[in-house]
């Protein structure tokens, strides 16, 4: 993937730090927390970081999900999302043995029939378990 074209494309101006995170939430399935894309990028302003991942998720590049800890994870959008406008209806899987998140794009979050009046926008499903090397299997 052309990560300056995508950039560009979204109206973000391209810079290393951008590229650097956009690269790595990219080559992998993972949602990573602050704290571990801190530890990724330790050289890296935290203000920076904090930035970066706003714009990007504003842009609809990252999307925003909360494991069971409560804590926020961020996961490249696999999916073009139009801006400010997640439609990331995948699964996510949060390992309780290892603690990562996985964005299960192949999985579909199921649908949902609404009640009369309520229009659903978005669904945030997260399952806990055992990831594929944690299970044995
Ligand atoms: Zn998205
Ligand atoms: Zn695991
Ligand atoms: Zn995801």
């Amino acid at each position: 993937m052309d990560y300056m074209l995508q950039l560009r494309e979204k109206g973000l101006k391209v810079t290393p730090s951008r590229l650097n995170v956009i690269k790595v939430l990219d080559s992998s399935h993972l949602a990573y927390s602050h704290s571990d894309l801190e530890s990724l990028f330790s050289k890296m302003d935290r203000v920076t970081l904090y930035r970066i991942l706003k714009d990007f998720e504003d842009a609809g590049i990252v999307h925003k999900i909360m494991d069971i800890d409560g804590v926020t994870r961020f996961a490249i959008c696999k999916s073009t999302c139009p801006d400010g406008h997640h439609t990331d209806d995948h699964v996510h899987f949060n390992c309780k043995a290892c603690h990562k998140m996985f964005c299960l794009e192949k999985v579909q979050v199921p649908h949902l029939k609404m009640p009369q009046g309520f229009k659903a926008m978005g669904l945030h499903t997260l399952i806990y378990g055992l990831c594929e090397n944690c299970s044995g299997a």
